[in-house]
Protein backbone atom coordinates (compact mmCIF):
# COMPACT_ATOMS: atom_id res chain seq x y z
CA UNK A 1 0.00 0.00 0.00
CA UNK A 2 3.12 2.46 0.92
CA UNK A 3 4.63 1.86 -2.10
CA UNK A 4 1.73 2.42 -4.50
CA UNK A 5 1.20 5.58 -2.75
CA UNK A 6 4.71 6.50 -2.78
CA UNK A 7 4.52 5.90 -6.66
CA UNK A 8 1.60 8.49 -7.13
CA UNK A 9 3.05 10.80 -5.00
CA UNK A 10 6.29 10.70 -7.67
CA UNK A 11 4.37 10.52 -10.40
CA UNK A 12 1.87 13.66 -9.13
CA UNK A 13 5.24 15.76 -8.88
CA UNK A 14 6.90 14.83 -11.95
CA UNK A 15 3.38 16.05 -13.33
CA UNK A 16 4.18 19.20 -12.06
CA UNK A 17 6.40 19.96 -14.93
CA UNK A 18 3.56 18.74 -17.38
CA UNK A 19 2.31 22.12 -19.09
CA UNK A 20 -1.39 21.41 -17.59
CA UNK A 21 -2.73 24.35 -14.92
CA UNK A 22 -4.16 21.81 -12.85
CA UNK A 23 -1.09 19.64 -12.52
CA UNK A 24 1.34 22.64 -12.43
CA UNK A 25 -0.65 24.08 -9.16
CA UNK A 26 0.70 21.23 -7.18
CA UNK A 27 3.22 21.94 -4.72
CA UNK A 28 4.43 18.46 -2.93
CA UNK A 29 7.47 18.16 -0.80
CA UNK A 30 10.63 20.38 -1.01
CA UNK A 31 9.77 22.12 -3.70
CA UNK A 32 12.20 21.16 -6.52
CA UNK A 33 11.14 20.87 -10.05
CA UNK A 34 8.20 23.72 -8.83
CA UNK A 35 7.60 26.44 -11.07
CA UNK A 36 8.85 29.53 -9.11
CA UNK A 37 6.19 32.10 -9.34
CA UNK A 38 3.10 31.89 -11.47
CA UNK A 39 -0.23 33.86 -12.22
CA UNK A 40 -3.58 31.46 -12.51
CA UNK A 41 -6.82 32.69 -13.54
CA UNK A 42 -9.23 31.94 -10.75
CA UNK A 43 -12.91 32.96 -12.18
CA UNK A 44 -13.91 36.34 -13.41
CA UNK A 45 -10.71 39.43 -12.50
CA UNK A 46 -9.75 36.91 -9.73
CA UNK A 47 -6.34 35.13 -10.03
CA UNK A 48 -4.06 33.17 -7.66
CA UNK A 49 -0.21 33.16 -7.84
CA UNK A 50 2.52 31.12 -6.75
CA UNK A 51 5.37 31.38 -4.77
CA UNK A 52 7.08 27.71 -5.26
CA UNK A 53 4.61 26.18 -2.25
CA UNK A 54 2.94 28.53 -1.43
CA UNK A 55 -0.40 30.76 -3.32
CA UNK A 56 -1.72 34.08 -2.35
CA UNK A 57 -4.73 35.94 -4.59
CA UNK A 58 -5.55 39.17 -6.56
CA UNK A 59 -8.63 40.65 -7.48
CA UNK A 60 -8.85 43.45 -10.19
CA UNK A 61 -11.14 46.41 -10.37
CA UNK A 62 -11.05 49.63 -12.47
CA UNK A 63 -9.89 51.95 -9.37
CA UNK A 64 -7.23 49.10 -8.45
CA UNK A 65 -6.11 45.57 -7.12
CA UNK A 66 -7.01 43.77 -3.91
CA UNK A 67 -3.72 41.63 -3.35
CA UNK A 68 -3.98 38.74 -0.76
CA UNK A 69 -0.94 37.45 0.97
CA UNK A 70 1.86 39.17 -0.37
CA UNK A 71 3.72 35.72 0.71
CA UNK A 72 7.75 37.11 0.49
CA UNK A 73 10.04 40.18 -0.45
CA UNK A 74 10.82 37.85 -4.04
CA UNK A 75 7.40 36.57 -4.71
CA UNK A 76 6.10 40.31 -4.20
CA UNK A 77 8.76 41.75 -5.84
CA UNK A 78 7.97 39.66 -9.26
CA UNK A 79 4.35 39.92 -8.91
CA UNK A 80 4.29 43.93 -8.74
CA UNK A 81 6.32 43.32 -12.24
CA UNK A 82 3.26 41.57 -13.36
CA UNK A 83 0.63 43.54 -12.19
CA UNK A 84 2.02 46.63 -13.40
CA UNK A 85 2.43 44.84 -16.76
CA UNK A 86 -0.73 43.48 -17.14
CA UNK A 87 -2.72 45.67 -15.38
CA UNK A 88 -3.58 49.74 -15.79
CA UNK A 89 -3.88 50.47 -12.21
CA UNK A 90 -2.32 50.13 -8.76
CA UNK A 91 -2.68 47.76 -5.59
CA UNK A 92 -4.78 49.48 -3.56
CA UNK A 93 -5.20 46.85 -0.99
CA UNK A 94 -3.17 44.32 0.86
CA UNK A 95 -5.32 41.93 2.64
CA UNK A 96 -3.76 39.21 5.06
CA UNK A 97 -4.54 36.43 6.01
CA UNK A 98 -2.74 35.52 9.23
CA UNK A 99 0.30 36.73 10.57
CA UNK A 100 3.11 34.11 9.49
CA UNK A 101 5.78 35.49 7.74
CA UNK A 102 5.56 32.72 5.08
CA UNK A 103 2.38 34.53 4.20
CA UNK A 104 2.68 37.95 5.56
CA UNK A 105 6.11 39.16 4.39
CA UNK A 106 6.93 41.60 1.05
CA UNK A 107 4.06 43.55 2.08
CA UNK A 108 6.41 46.49 1.53
CA UNK A 109 6.81 46.45 -2.23
CA UNK A 110 2.85 48.06 -2.23
CA UNK A 111 3.58 50.31 1.06
CA UNK A 112 3.14 53.19 -1.34
CA UNK A 113 0.00 52.61 -2.59
CA UNK A 114 -1.92 50.37 -0.41
CA UNK A 115 -3.75 50.18 2.94
CA UNK A 116 -3.31 46.74 4.38
CA UNK A 117 -5.55 45.31 6.79
CA UNK A 118 -5.83 42.32 8.88
CA UNK A 119 -7.52 40.80 12.25
CA UNK A 120 -6.56 42.14 15.73
CA UNK A 121 -5.19 39.34 16.72
CA UNK A 122 -2.37 40.24 14.61
CA UNK A 123 -1.11 43.41 16.42
CA UNK A 124 0.39 41.09 19.19
CA UNK A 125 0.89 38.12 16.78
CA UNK A 126 3.58 40.73 14.79
CA UNK A 127 5.11 42.20 17.88
CA UNK A 128 5.76 38.81 19.69
CA UNK A 129 5.53 37.40 22.95
CA UNK A 130 7.07 39.47 25.49
CA UNK A 131 10.69 38.28 27.41
CA UNK A 132 8.45 36.93 30.26
CA UNK A 133 5.79 35.34 28.31
CA UNK A 134 4.21 31.56 29.76
CA UNK A 135 4.97 29.12 27.14
CA UNK A 136 2.18 28.07 24.56
CA UNK A 137 0.34 25.43 26.12
CA UNK A 138 2.21 22.71 24.19
CA UNK A 139 5.93 23.77 24.40
CA UNK A 140 5.01 23.79 28.21
CA UNK A 141 4.45 20.32 28.41
CA UNK A 142 7.99 19.82 26.98
CA UNK A 143 9.19 21.80 30.58
CA UNK A 144 9.49 19.07 32.06
CA UNK A 145 11.26 21.35 35.65
CA UNK A 146 8.18 23.34 34.97
CA UNK A 147 10.87 26.96 35.19
CA UNK A 148 8.96 28.11 31.88
CA UNK A 149 11.64 27.95 29.97
CA UNK A 150 12.87 24.64 27.45
CA UNK A 151 16.84 23.65 28.45
CA UNK A 152 18.82 21.80 25.98
CA UNK A 153 17.88 18.65 27.39
CA UNK A 154 14.37 19.14 27.06
CA UNK A 155 14.54 20.16 23.60
CA UNK A 156 15.87 17.03 22.36
CA UNK A 157 13.17 15.11 20.50
CA UNK A 158 11.05 18.02 19.79
CA UNK A 159 10.68 20.76 17.33
CA UNK A 160 13.29 23.16 19.14
CA UNK A 161 16.11 20.59 18.95
CA UNK A 162 17.56 21.93 16.28
CA UNK A 163 20.13 25.07 16.41
CA UNK A 164 19.32 25.77 20.16
CA UNK A 165 22.78 27.84 21.14
CA UNK A 166 21.78 30.22 18.24
CA UNK A 167 18.02 30.47 19.39
CA UNK A 168 19.52 31.18 22.89
CA UNK A 169 20.17 34.49 22.31
CA UNK A 170 20.97 35.62 26.22
CA UNK A 171 23.25 31.98 26.32
CA UNK A 172 21.35 31.27 29.65
CA UNK A 173 20.95 27.49 28.00
CA UNK A 174 17.16 27.68 28.14
CA UNK A 175 14.96 29.15 25.24
CA UNK A 176 12.18 32.06 26.96
CA UNK A 177 8.85 32.58 24.80
CA UNK A 178 10.81 35.39 23.28
CA UNK A 179 13.39 33.27 21.77
CA UNK A 180 11.36 30.25 20.55
CA UNK A 181 9.43 33.10 18.63
CA UNK A 182 12.22 35.11 17.43
CA UNK A 183 14.17 32.13 15.76
CA UNK A 184 11.42 32.18 13.16
CA UNK A 185 11.97 35.48 12.31
CA UNK A 186 15.70 36.45 11.56
CA UNK A 187 16.18 38.40 8.88
CA UNK A 188 11.92 38.98 8.01
CA UNK A 189 10.01 42.29 7.19
CA UNK A 190 6.45 42.45 7.84
CA UNK A 191 4.34 46.11 7.25
CA UNK A 192 1.74 45.81 9.97
CA UNK A 193 -1.36 46.39 9.55
CA UNK A 194 -3.35 49.73 9.15
CA UNK A 195 -6.61 48.77 10.35
CA UNK A 196 -7.38 45.71 12.13
CA UNK A 197 -10.71 44.41 12.48
CA UNK A 198 -12.31 42.07 14.89
CA UNK A 199 -15.76 39.91 13.69
CA UNK A 200 -16.36 40.74 9.45
CA UNK A 201 -14.91 43.33 7.36
CA UNK A 202 -15.86 44.58 3.99
CA UNK A 203 -13.99 46.00 1.13
CA UNK A 204 -14.97 47.40 -1.85
CA UNK A 205 -13.48 48.45 -4.71
CA UNK A 206 -14.15 49.60 -8.28
CA UNK A 207 -17.52 48.02 -7.94
CA UNK A 208 -16.25 45.19 -6.19
CA UNK A 209 -16.38 43.48 -2.84
CA UNK A 210 -14.16 41.73 -0.72
CA UNK A 211 -15.17 40.11 3.18
CA UNK A 212 -13.37 39.06 5.46
CA UNK A 213 -14.34 36.81 8.05
CA UNK A 214 -13.04 35.61 11.71
CA UNK A 215 -13.76 32.41 12.20
CA UNK A 216 -11.98 31.65 15.37
CA UNK A 217 -8.78 29.85 15.97
CA UNK A 218 -7.65 27.01 14.06
CA UNK A 219 -4.08 27.03 12.55
CA UNK A 220 -3.15 30.52 14.30
CA UNK A 221 -5.76 32.56 16.25
CA UNK A 222 -5.45 35.96 13.70
CA UNK A 223 -7.08 33.88 10.71
CA UNK A 224 -9.34 35.25 8.45
CA UNK A 225 -11.40 33.55 5.53
CA UNK A 226 -11.40 35.47 3.04
CA UNK A 227 -14.59 35.66 0.69
CA UNK A 228 -15.25 36.41 -2.44
CA UNK A 229 -19.15 36.97 -3.24
CA UNK A 230 -19.50 37.50 -6.82
CA UNK A 231 -16.91 35.33 -8.14
CA UNK A 232 -18.17 32.74 -4.84
CA UNK A 233 -14.34 31.64 -3.89
CA UNK A 234 -12.96 31.52 -0.48
CA UNK A 235 -9.32 31.51 0.42
CA UNK A 236 -8.42 29.65 3.58
CA UNK A 237 -4.69 29.35 3.31
CA UNK A 238 -2.96 27.14 5.82
CA UNK A 239 -5.86 26.44 7.97
CA UNK A 240 -8.18 24.39 5.15
CA UNK A 241 -6.31 22.70 2.50
CA UNK A 242 -8.13 20.20 -0.03
CA UNK A 243 -6.99 16.80 -0.05
CA UNK A 244 -4.67 17.01 2.82
CA UNK A 245 -5.41 16.16 6.52
CA UNK A 246 -5.01 19.79 8.56
CA UNK A 247 -1.39 20.21 10.54
CA UNK A 248 -2.49 19.99 13.70
CA UNK A 249 0.69 20.37 14.98
CA UNK A 250 2.20 23.11 13.03
CA UNK A 251 2.01 26.28 15.46
CA UNK A 252 0.91 24.53 18.62
CA UNK A 253 -2.39 24.34 16.60
CA UNK A 254 -5.79 25.15 18.24
CA UNK A 255 -8.37 22.60 19.17
CA UNK A 256 -11.13 21.68 19.58
CA UNK A 257 -11.69 25.67 18.60
CA UNK A 258 -10.66 24.56 14.93
CA UNK A 259 -13.26 21.79 14.34
CA UNK A 260 -15.94 24.83 15.08
CA UNK A 261 -13.72 27.16 13.06
CA UNK A 262 -14.40 25.03 10.12
CA UNK A 263 -18.38 24.38 10.92
CA UNK A 264 -18.03 28.13 10.46
CA UNK A 265 -16.25 27.57 7.12
CA UNK A 266 -19.02 25.08 5.87
CA UNK A 267 -21.92 27.46 6.44
CA UNK A 268 -20.23 30.28 4.16
CA UNK A 269 -21.85 30.53 0.61
CA UNK A 270 -19.00 29.78 -2.15
CA UNK A 271 -18.34 27.22 -4.76
CA UNK A 272 -14.21 26.90 -4.86
CA UNK A 273 -12.08 27.02 -1.96
CA UNK A 274 -8.76 28.22 -2.96
CA UNK A 275 -5.90 27.36 -0.65
CA UNK A 276 -2.40 28.81 0.27
CA UNK A 277 -0.62 25.43 -0.81
CA UNK A 278 -1.57 22.88 -3.11
CA UNK A 279 -4.56 22.86 -5.47
CA UNK A 280 -8.50 24.43 -5.30
CA UNK A 281 -11.43 22.54 -4.06
CA UNK A 282 -14.98 22.93 -3.25
CA UNK A 283 -17.45 22.61 -0.29
CA UNK A 284 -17.05 19.16 -0.23
CA UNK A 285 -13.59 19.05 0.61
CA UNK A 286 -14.49 21.15 3.30
CA UNK A 287 -16.48 18.28 4.81
CA UNK A 288 -14.14 16.06 4.48
CA UNK A 289 -11.82 18.08 6.78
CA UNK A 290 -14.33 18.47 9.25
CA UNK A 291 -14.99 14.82 9.79
CA UNK A 292 -11.35 14.43 9.89
CA UNK A 293 -10.95 16.93 12.73
CA UNK A 294 -14.11 15.07 14.40
CA UNK A 295 -12.67 11.70 14.32
CA UNK A 296 -9.35 12.62 15.34
CA UNK A 297 -10.51 14.46 18.37
CA UNK A 298 -12.90 11.56 18.91
CA UNK A 299 -10.75 8.62 18.48
CA UNK A 300 -7.91 10.05 20.55
CA UNK A 301 -10.37 11.62 23.11
CA UNK A 302 -11.63 8.08 23.43
CA UNK A 303 -7.75 6.72 24.20
CA UNK A 304 -7.18 9.61 26.85
CA UNK A 305 -10.45 8.28 28.29
CA UNK A 306 -9.59 4.67 28.16
CA UNK A 307 -6.11 5.55 30.02
CA UNK A 308 -4.04 4.99 26.70
CA UNK A 309 -0.72 6.61 26.98
CA UNK A 310 0.61 8.79 23.70
CA UNK A 311 2.21 5.86 22.17
CA UNK A 312 -0.59 3.04 22.40
CA UNK A 313 -2.89 6.23 20.55
CA UNK A 314 -0.80 6.64 17.99
CA UNK A 315 -0.73 3.15 17.34
CA UNK A 316 -4.29 2.29 17.70
CA UNK A 317 -5.56 5.68 15.97
CA UNK A 318 -5.06 4.97 12.27
CA UNK A 319 -7.47 7.28 10.14
CA UNK A 320 -7.36 4.59 7.94
CA UNK A 321 -10.91 6.37 6.16
CA UNK A 322 -8.82 9.17 4.93
CA UNK A 323 -5.61 7.29 3.79
CA UNK A 324 -6.38 8.54 0.00
CA UNK A 325 -5.37 12.04 1.47
CA UNK A 326 -2.27 14.28 0.32
CA UNK A 327 0.64 13.14 2.98
CA UNK A 328 -1.72 11.05 4.55
CA UNK A 329 1.10 8.51 6.25
CA UNK A 330 3.38 11.30 7.58
CA UNK A 331 1.41 13.40 8.67
CA UNK A 332 -0.82 10.62 10.62
CA UNK A 333 1.09 9.68 13.63
CA UNK A 334 2.03 13.66 13.90
CA UNK A 335 -1.21 14.54 13.46
CA UNK A 336 -2.20 11.85 16.56
CA UNK A 337 0.60 12.97 18.58
CA UNK A 338 -0.60 16.54 18.36
CA UNK A 339 -4.07 16.08 19.08
CA UNK A 340 -3.26 14.09 22.10
CA UNK A 341 -0.74 16.65 23.68
CA UNK A 342 -2.91 19.85 23.05
CA UNK A 343 -6.21 17.65 24.39
CA UNK A 344 -4.12 16.85 27.22
CA UNK A 345 -2.68 20.67 27.92
CA UNK A 346 -6.21 21.51 28.11
CA UNK A 347 -7.45 18.53 30.27
ZN1 LIG B 1 0.47 29.80 8.87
Amino acid sequence: MRIVKLLLLLTLTAGCESDTVAQSQQGFGSGEGLPRNEIYHVTGDLYRFRDVRHFGMFLVTSEGIIIVDPTSEQAATWLKGELDERFDVPVRWVIYSHSHYDHASGGELFADTAKFIGHENMRARLAGPAADAPLPPRDALWDADNDGAISEAEAQGTALAGNFARADQNGDGRLSTREIWARQHVGIRQVPPDIYYSDQATITLGGKTVELHYTGRNHSDDMTVIRFPDERVIYTVDFLTPKRPPRTTLYGGYMPDWLDSLRQVEQLDFDILSPGHELPGTKADVIEQRQYMEDLIERVSAGIDQGLSKDEIVETVLMEDYDHLIEYDISRAGNVAGTYEILMSTR
